[in-house]
């Protein structure tokens, strides 16, 4: 492998002239004279340039000897910051292939991709600054041993969520911190860390722990373990899709192929989604692997994500475990992309850069030539037909590593049974079978807050949100009325804002009223809510989730925090509450993924010794849907969606851009989108379809809108989207209608609204 500083040859010396992509939302880069006193000048350096009155640090895409602009106009850049490129080849050009393909400002793009110390302009190097990490003997510790020092205590908690913290991290807390701390250090149970920028904490592993693999795979772990071996050795890209149903032992195969690509002294990417890097799973690589770990995830402050950053590329560190930004790390060998539950919406940028991280990850395995593995026990659609049509080798682990069968699912028919707090007669007794049985129950329902509606019974109006076109979620425990769409807060008025009625019942259950109807119905059993109000402090998610794990609760209640990947060994029965909301949607997705919420959770039950069982309430059960739901049969399920959207050219069939706009002004949005439509060419096989309000038309008192483009064919798709940001960029009248909206446009939209 090459290092990056012998990548770029050096430059002629007639070639005076860089391109530079800044840090703006405009599609082009900018042309500058090379300072004097910089004899280099390379492709994928740093620059300070002087932007209008500001001065920015932007990237050098170009260095070339004419531009297209007369030289006596040109602006002297003012420094260029680095000596060498800040990306390797097969980076740099996913980077100029992302913004090609979702048609976005290049220099947003590179700034997406590194770390925001780096985009600064700060040291490529870590500062030596003074910091602190948990030392083995303070993370073994007995935390009652802080009681008396709660300051500490603090502390102590902050290091359990964060490995190393500075100075800047304790700003916020008491002035008494550094006292705080030097008692720690004291007690070494923290201790400092000034040299070497340091890999994180978690991975300064004083005594490497000897690894235990006394699994021995199963059979068919074993037939995708040697694929995924051949697929690294022979160095050339390939992609497989290792489909394994919950509990199947997927992560044992990833980490069977982390080891082979260990052993040949490369590193490997591992991504997960936003709630999937849990405390267990960290600990469940560390307890495996002896190799120095980088974990890279927004809980992490800018120092950290620069040092993992740095330790990534330097090749310190050999495994990179990261959320979706995590894809655009820069390493020294790579030797294999591993994406865990590939058909996690969170993969999916929905604002800036509004890329797929699975998609850009392929294209970034296929530059570096390595194998890239997608697994899921629910693949997206779009997985499962380039796994059918031979493009992707395909794995399938269709029994859990444990032998016990999957779950045993039933439906609770809700025209037969009324239900009370959402909850029915039938699910009632069966909760109360698992608790006696001494195993826990878990229940899933995505609503959170006490009730979706306040209501009055004399004029029929619901409490909305002045804002938005939505009702107000009742919150009990908070006392409040809260707009789940723009965050507005406010109190709960007693009487009816329309009629002054007093008459105000809520409406629906969400989680909060379900707690407390289970509260009441099973006082002996502890009740533990898991929903983003229950969570909103750093940490209080992993807390929660390792009380549910060690089986301190009976009951867990939860929205889908809880039902991604976690490994909940005691878990007798799982009940979803709801059903239906995806039944009937307008979006063509929303039945992929109530079954893949569905699969998901119910593989919660039952993991580890008997079979466990599963209750949907539902008042549809003669929907087809639930044919394909009782019997696990995700296959069969997803050749009739496949069906369905052939038939239409939905995605993966055709192709999706949506443009989204909006304005604080009703009519504009609309009008901006109609003129988009006729200044969009009509490129042969791309329908453009008509300009229509937002399902949810007015959110946080913004007038939204949309237009979607469809084609049979990407390119050409891509093409007349181009040419219109051209047109865009260029006519006057139309920049300026820009410019009064606020719009974005989205390649491969997830959410249709
Ligand atoms: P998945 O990721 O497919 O849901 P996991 O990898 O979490 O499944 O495995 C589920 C459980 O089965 C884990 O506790 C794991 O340790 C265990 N397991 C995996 N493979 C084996 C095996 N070959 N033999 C015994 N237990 C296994
Ligand atoms: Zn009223
Ligand atoms: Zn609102």
């Amino acid at each position: 492998m090459v290092g990056a500083d012998t990548l770029f040859p050096e430059i002629a010396s007639s070639d005076h002239i860089i391109s530079v992509a800044v840090p703006v939302p405009l599609r082009q880069t900018f042309d500058f004279l090379v300072p004097d006193d910089s004899p280099t000048a390379v492709r994928g350096a740093r620059v300070k340039v002087p932007f209008g009155t500001r001065k920015l640090v932007g990237v050098i895409t170009e260095v070339k000897s004419s531009s297209e602009f007369p030289e006596s106009k040109l602006k002297k850049a003012l420094e260029i910051l680095d000596e060498i490129s800040l990306f390797d080849e097969p980076l740099w050009h996913t980077l100029q292939w992302l913004s090609r393909y979702y048609l976005a400002p290049i220099g947003e793009v590179i700034g997406t991709a590194l770390p925001s110390l780096i985009r600064q302009g700060g040291e490529l190097r870590p500062a030596n600054k003074k910091s602190w990490v948990l030392t083995d003997h303070g993370r073994a510790s007995p935390l009652d041993e802080l009681n008396r020092a709660p300051l500490q205590l603090a502390i102590i908690k902050r290091f359990m969520q964060s490995s190393l913290l500075d100075a800047s991290d304790f700003k916020e807390t008491s002035s008494g911190w550094r006292q705080a701390v030097n008692a720690l250090v004291e007690k070494r149970w923290v201790q400092e860390y000034v040299s070497e920028p340091a890999l994180a904490a978690r991975t300064l592993k004083v005594d490497a722990r000897e690894i235990e693999t006394d699994l021995t795979l199963t059979g068919q772990q074993q037939d995708a373990v040697s694929g995924l071996f051949n697929a690294i050795d022979d160095k050339v890209f390939s992609c497989s899709l290792l489909h394994g149903v919950t509990g199947s032992g997927k992560t044992e195969v990833y980490f069977a192929a982390i080891d082979h690509v260990l052993a040949l002294g490369k590193q490997a990417l591992l991504l997960v989604p936003e709630i999937g890097l849990t405390p267990q799973l960290i600990d469940r690589i560390e307890q495996r692997f002896s190799a120095p770990v980088v974990m890279m995830h927004s809980g992490l402050n800018d120092t950290e994500r620069h040092l993992a950053w740095w330790h990534a590329r330097q090749g310190n560190a050999k495994i990179i475990v990261g959320t979706r930004s995590a894809v655009f790390s820069q390493f020294s060998d790579l030797g294999i992309v591993i994406i865990d539950e590939e058909h996690d919406g969170s993969f999916k940028q929905t604002d800036n850069v509004r890329y797929q991280a699975r998609d850009v990850a392929i294209y970034r395995a296929k530059q570096h030539n390595i194998p890239i593995v997608l697994g899921s026990a629910t693949p997206s659609i779009e997985t499962y037909v380039n796994a059918s049509n031979g493009r992707f080798k395909l794995f399938r682990l269709t029994e859990r590593a444990s032998k016990v069968s999957l779950p045993k699912i039933e439906l609770i028919d809700l025209n037969q049974q009324a239900t009370n707090d959402g909850l029915s007669p039938s699910m009632l007794e069966a909760i109360k079978m698992t608790v006696q049985r001494k195993k826990q129950v878990m229940l899933f329902l995505n609503r959170r807050g006490y009730a979706p509606v306040l209501y009055c019974k004399d004029c029929k109006q619901a409490a909305k949100c002045h804002r938005c076109d939505s009702h107000l979620t009742l919150h009990r425990r908070a006392n409040r009325l809260r707009c789940h769409h723009c965050g507005y807060e406010g109190v709960i008025k007693t009487n009816c804002g329309s009629c002054q009625s007093s008459e105000m019942v809520d409406v629906g259950e969400g989680t909060q009223r379900v707690e407390d109807a289970l509260a009441l119905r099973f006082p002996e059993s502890t009740v533990l809510r898991i929903d983003r109000d229950s969570t909103r402090r750093k940490g209080e998610l992993a807390e929660l989730l390792e009380q549910a794990r060690s089986g301190k609760a009976d009951i867990l209640l939860g929205t889908q925090l809880i039902t991604k990947g976690h490994d909940f060994p005691n878990v007798g029965m799982v009940g979803i509450l709801e059903a239906d909301q995806g039944l009937y949607s307008t979006d063509f997705r929303a039945s992929e993924n109530l079954f893949q919420q569905i699969i998901q959770v119910s593989g919660r039950a039952g993991r580890r010794d008997d079979v466990g069982h599963v209750f949907i309430q539902t008042r549809f059960p003669e929907h087809s849907f639930f044919d394909k739901v009782l019997t696990h049969d995700f296959n069969g399920f997803a050749e009739q969606l496949i069906n369905e959207r052939k038939a239409a050219n939905f995605p993966p069939f055709g192709y999706f851009a949506l443009l989204r706009c909006e304005s604080a002004h009703q009519a504009k949005s609309l009008q901006f989108l109609r003129k988009a439509k006729d200044d969009m060419v009509n490129y042969d096989g791309v329908r453009i379809m008509d300009a229509i309000p937002a399902p949810m038309e007015r959110r946080a008192g913004k007038y939204r809108a949309q237009l979607l483009v469809c084609s049979s064919q990407r390119s050409s798709l891509n093409a007349c989207l181009a040419q219109w940001l051209h047109f865009l960029a260029t006519d006057a009248q139309a920049k300026k209608f820009a410019s009064s909206v606020r719009w974005t446009l989205d390649i491969d939209p997830l959410d249709h609204y």
